[in-house]
């Protein structure tokens, strides 16, 4: 079967069209980063100006790549949550009214489940069975999960403060950068001139030994050297001591990581699961240093290794579509009239939009 997936969670207005075996038939993207630049961060109104601007033509783009018409899909997959209420609702009201206009099935979807299960999409991936571990590191999350099927997971650690991409976009900016191309990639392009040992900045919780993460202490940390090196000014007109800044809070970031992936890895041991897959997903996943090194830890313990490719890693039409294909194939489906988006909805008790939140 075919089918649209419609998303417009964030600042990326995205659509795309797929086969239920995740052959990719079309895609279009929009993404604001210019508006994110201007306005430094996403001020809700404008990213749902903006969604309203681009949501017909990524969804007429991606079925006209497709070469299909509306009356051609078998579902839609739209994110209903978490994300921004008046940015989501954009993608929703599109979808439902194409679902209405052609009697098409719906399917409201959990960005971070698509996050999570696009890696399943990709052809190379045919063997990343249930259960699995996942890293979900994304804009707005930091998390260790344990996914047991479609729909069941289980939150093993989670971030105290930040989330990860929130603390690159953070870090870039005291570092004066250029974050229109996002603030994830700009760090990371500067991080690569830079000496990852220069700063030795302290790991976080090193001596905390669960699965959770804080990347506060790490941008303060930053902060305090940029002072003592001799301020903003200063520091920003020597271009390899800012290499250095933002190559040592990489690796510290990454050590993070690799220690909290190492300990959730013994957890699954420990709880005698069997499950040796670790999955790595949302939009910090497109970091080629991040990728390497959990893939080596992967390696050093045993484990298999799965990272979907960096143009699925952040937001995109794909991964929803893929989400409401893998929920369609349970024979999960919504009644898309009378729903609504939802600001918080955790991966934890996830089940269906219709049911409440768990307590
Ligand atoms: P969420 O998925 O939690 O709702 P989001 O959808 O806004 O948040 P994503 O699109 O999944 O987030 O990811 C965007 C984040 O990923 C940004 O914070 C961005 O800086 C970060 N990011 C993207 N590419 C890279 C990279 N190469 N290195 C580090 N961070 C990156
Ligand atoms: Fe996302």
């Amino acid at each position: 079967f075919v089918v649209l997936g419609v998303e417009s969670s964030c600042d990326d207005t995205a659509a795309a069209v797929i086969n239920s075996d995740g052959t990719i038939l079309g895609e279009c993207r929009v993404s604001q980063d210019q508006l994110t630049e201007e306005w430094g961060g996403v001020v809700p109104h404008v990213a749902r100006d903006a969604h309203a601007d681009a949501i017909q033509h990524v969804i007429e783009s991606s079925l006209r790549d497709a070469s299909m018409l509306p009356s051609d899909l078998d579902a839609i997959g739209v994110t209903m949550g978490p994300g921004l209420e008046v940015c989501l609702r954009v993608g929703y009201r599109a979808a439902r009214a194409l679902a209405l206009k052609h009697d098409t099935e719906f399917v409201a979807i959990n960005h971070l489940e698509a996050h999570v299960l696009v890696s399943r999409a990709t052809k190379t991936a045919e063997n990343i069975q249930f259960p699995f571990l996942t890293l979900l590191v994304s804009g707005g999350h930091c998390q260790l999960l344990m996914a047991y099927d479609v729909a069941q997971y289980e939150v093993l650690g989670g971030t105290l403060d930040d989330a990860l991409g929130e603390a690159y976009d953070k870090t870039a900016r005291l570092l004066g950068l250029q974050v229109g191309g996002g603030g994830g990639p700009a760090l990371e392009k500067l991080a690569r001139k830079g000496n990852p040992k220069a700063i030795p900045f302290p790991v976080p919780m090193h001596r905390r030994p669960d699965c959770n993460f804080s990347f506060a202490g790490l941008k303060t940390s930053v902060r305090v050297a940029i002072d003592k090196l001799g301020g903003d000014e200063q520091v920003q007109t020597d271009q390899s001591l800012m290499a250095d800044i933002a190559a040592s809070f990489q690796e510290t970031a990454v050590r993070h990581l690799e220690q909290r992936v190492t300990r959730a890895m013994q957890l699954c041991d420990d709880r005698g699961t069997g499950v040796n897959t670790l999955v790595v997903s949302g939009g910090v996943a497109a970091n080629a240093v991040i990728r390497t090194r959990l893939e080596s830890v992967c390696a050093t313990q045993g484990w298999s290794c799965s990272i979907p490719p960096m143009n699925l890693c952040t937001d995109n039409g794909v991964m929803v579509a893929w989400a409401a294909v893998e929920r369609l194939r349970r024979g999960i489906a919504d009644d898309h009239t009378n729903l609504d988006v939802r600001a918080r909805w955790p991966l934890a008790g996830l089940g269906q939009l219709s049911e409440p939140l768990p307590e």
